[in-house]
């Protein structure tokens, strides 16, 4: 079961340690020492039990990242500085602070909803809040930082967290 993504370096060490077995290296990556040049993992399996990310109840900034900072209601992009984070059902109406009920809002939408429920604001969702796994969480994060061999590495051993539904966006 896919778990995290880290740098190939700290997969590196990982390996260089003995500590996990190497199922894949990179092809066009390596990593340079003085004398040596070795060729960067790619994909690793560490054999140990892995304790599974909690993510019972998220902060702000774990809804951004799993929103890819994009506003539910309108599909924009939205900046850090004004990206909000937005009851679905509201607060007032009984709405929690969980995962499934929380969305990424920009200030506009946010203002526009108020503490109306998405009809009653004449608003629609473009995806439906759910709660991520780790991994998810992990895709998310190093979304920007993934090279061609890594996309098709998570093609492969990541099959169904691969662009998962909730990613298409308009
Ligand atoms: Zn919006």
């Amino acid at each position: 079961m896919p778990i995290t993504i880290f740098s190939h370096k700290k997969a590196f060490l990982l390996s260089y340690l003995e500590r996990c077995e190497v199922l894949e290296y990179y092809t066009n990556v390596v990593l340079t020492s003085p004398r040596k040049e070795f060729p960067a993992p790619l994909v690793i399996r560490i054999p140990v039990l892995v304790r599974h990310w909690n993510s019972a109840s998220p902060t702000r900034r774990a809804v951004f990242i799993r929103d890819n900072f994009v506003c539910a209601y309108c599909g924009k992009l939205v900046k850090d500085h004004n990206a909000t984070v937005d009851h679905v059902v509201p607060k007032s109406k009984g709405g929690k602070w969980e995962w499934e009920n929380l969305v990424t809002c920009c200030s506009s939408c946010n203002q526009k909803k108020g503490g109306k429920t998405p009809e009653e604001a004449g608003l629609k969702l473009l995806y439906k809040p759910y709660k991520p796994t780790g991994f998810q969480m992990a895709v998310s994060r190093w979304k920007t930082r993934m090279n061609d061999e890594f996309l098709k590495a998570l093609e492969i051993y990541a099959p169904s967290t691969f662009l998962p539904s909730n990613w298409v966006l308009p």
